[in-house]
């Protein structure tokens, strides 16, 4: 049974998207990321100490009132900021979802994953039905520089999704300069096969709907110089998925 009364802190929710997972979808964006993505469009979930507390059961409670929307196909993407920092709430809450029949989808960076908390993520993973895992870059000096994170990290959380037999779906956000070349994109496929539980790869265009929240928080912008990414280039490298 799920600990209702477990807390996380919350940035915001979105009552029904389309596009972080099967069908239509309740997604939830917890405070709180440790990586710092040069192009980052949520910068202000960064601080584990702001949004607001949530237990499960009052997430719940609003997540049924759109239950019928879900269809067959949709149900609950918790997205952030980060999750897997608040691995021990999102347990309940998918364990909660589940009990109701909800689809439960965990959109992560894969940054905050620890061989030393393995057994809070296995736990995780035992009540997530889709994991949504992005590979922002293809080697360590990379993900140091524009992400300040480590790839060594990320590609052990997925080896605990294709252990723990978890769908998966691999993101990858092509920026103009850094991430479109055609080297970078098969390099990201290649690292992305190696899961046989890989269902799919998902290449989404840099934009710059986020400069108004930098603006904002002040804080400088690192991808201001950087123009956005056209489809003509999508529909180019999506010929090497
Ligand atoms: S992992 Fe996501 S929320 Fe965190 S810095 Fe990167 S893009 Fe932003």
């Amino acid at each position: 049974m799920a600990d209702s009364a477990c807390r996380g802190r919350i940035h915001s929710f979105q009552s029904l998207g389309a596009v972080d997972g099967p069908g239509l979808r309740f997604v939830i964006f917890l405070q709180g990321c440790p990586l710092r993505c040069m192009y980052c469009h949520n910068p202000d979930t960064w601080d584990p100490a702001g949004g607001t507390e949530y237990t499960v059961d009052e997430v719940v409670k609003r997540v049924l009132r759109y239950r019928t929307y879900f269809g067959e196909d949709g149900g609950v993407t918790v997205s952030g900021g980060e999750p897997l920092l608040q691995a021990e709430f999102v347990t309940e809450l998918f364990r909660a979802l589940k009990a109701e029949g909800i689809h439960t989808c965990l959109d992560t960076s894969g940054g905050a994953f620890a061989e030393a908390r393995r057994e809070v993520f296995e736990a995780l993973l035992s009540v997530t039905d889709l994991v949504i895992c992005d590979i922002k870059f293809t080697t360590e000096e990379d993900y140091l520089s524009h992400a300040k994170g480590s790839l060594s990290r990320i590609l052990s959380f997925l080896s605990l999704t294709q252990a723990l037999r978890v769908p998966l779906w691999v993101r990858h956000v092509v920026v103009p300069g850094y991430t479109d070349s055609e080297e970078e994109v098969s390099a990201m496929v290649a690292l992305a096969r190696r899961y046989d539980n890989l269902q799919k790869i998902e290449l989404l265009p840099f934009r710059k709907l986020c400069v108004t929240k930098y603006e904002a928080l002040g804080i400088p912008f690192p991808c201001a110089d950087i123009p956005e990414c056209g489809e003509a280039a999508i529909a180019r490298l999506q010929t090497l998925l």
